[in-house]
């Protein structure tokens, strides 16, 4: 037999101390799994299934889902999947899915309180995804959830449809999360950390929702920075809320494939990292350069600065 050739982009991502972050990928497509994995990501972080509901005319059926699952487990081969719950509502409408028209949709119907009306959709999903694993490591995560009834509400969801798939959830292998998106969720964490498996940041809602500015506006954009410090502080309180319980968090927002923020995530004590495929080995890179020991100081220098632009100034003072 040939030896399998080194190569670097298939190494565990580490920062230059030794220290384990792991680098994953962010997909909208189960069939970009397998690329995400030729550019050395870990797993998939992010697997955003709204895209998956919106290739299709109508509400796809528990058996076409899950053979789209499938498809990413299999190119996974092994490596965990964290799978994101359908996430409609605010800036992401499903044609076939028509809600009322709201005059602040980012506050309305949208995420886990839309799946949560609609438990059936909800149930469907989690069996689709259940039944695809089937024991290779997924991890499930709930959108825009704002507090611990959100959670409970759909984890006693999951826990009945486990029941009837006769799954038990002993071992770690099949996880159930909540992502950090609402700022009273990461004020909160603290009474989410004992009941979850982990937490998810997700940057971009957190920044929109911490800061007031609209994720897309054209003409804030540039006020819109997830390394503001307000933002860096709800990060913090998730991390200290969740390893106090022995859970893990990761980020799964832009802000994780923002150079300057790599070391400060790292500094604050974040576990995984999810990145759109490309910047993956980019990333992993980012990582290696930076111990945890500078990454720690990073994190304390741009907590103690007073907005996002001063927290930029201070970091690239500081390279
Ligand atoms: C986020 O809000 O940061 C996130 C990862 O979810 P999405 O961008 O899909 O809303
Ligand atoms: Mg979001």
């Amino acid at each position: 037999l040939k030896a399998r050739a080194w190569d670097a982009r298939f190494e565990d991502a580490r920062t230059e101390d030794g220290t384990r972050v792991e680098v994953v990928a962010n997909l909208g497509n189960t069939a970009h799994a397998r690329d995400a994995v030729s550019r050395g990501a870990e797993g998939v972080g992010l697997l955003r299934t709204e895209f998956l509901f919106m290739a299709h005319a109508s509400l796809p059926d528990v058996e076409t889902q899950e053979r789209e699952y499938r498809e990413a487990l299999d190119a996974l081969d092994g490596r965990p999947l964290v799978a994101r719950t359908l996430d409609v509502g605010g800036d992401k409408p499903l044609a076939y899915w028509p809600l009322p028209q709201e005059d602040n949709p980012f506050l309305g119907l949208r995420g886990i309180r839309l799946a949560l009306r609609r438990p059936q959709v909800l149930r469907d999903q989690f069996s689709a995804l259940v039944k695809a694993a089937d024991g290779r490591p997924l991890r499930i995560m709930l959108p825009m959830v704002k507090d611990l009834d959100e959670f409970r509400a759909a984890r006693a969801i999951f826990d009945e449809v486990l029941r009837e798939l006769g799954v038990s959830r002993d071992g770690d292998r099949l996880q159930l999360g909540v992502m950090i998106e609402v700022p009273s969720c990461a004020l909160l964490a603290p009474s989410l950390a004992p009941e979850v498996d982990f937490f998810s940041i997700g940057t971009n809602d957190l920044t929109q929702y911490t800061l007031a500015i609209d994720r897309g506006h054209p003409e804030l954009s540039g006020e819109s920075d997830g390394l503001h410090p307000a933002v860096l502080r709800l990060i913090q309180m998730t991390v200290q809320a969740a390893h106090a319980h022995g859970k893990w968090v990761g980020v799964c927002g832009e802000l994780a494939s923002d150079r300057q923020a790599i070391p400060v995530l790292v500094g604050l004590g974040i576990d995984e990292l999810s990145v759109s495929a490309r910047q993956v080995p980019m990333v992993k890179a980012r990582l290696a350069s930076v111990s945890t020991t500078r990454a720690r100081e990073l994190a304390a220098l741009a907590l103690a600065a007073p907005t996002a632009r001063d927290v930029r100034r201070e970091l690239e003072a500081s390279q």
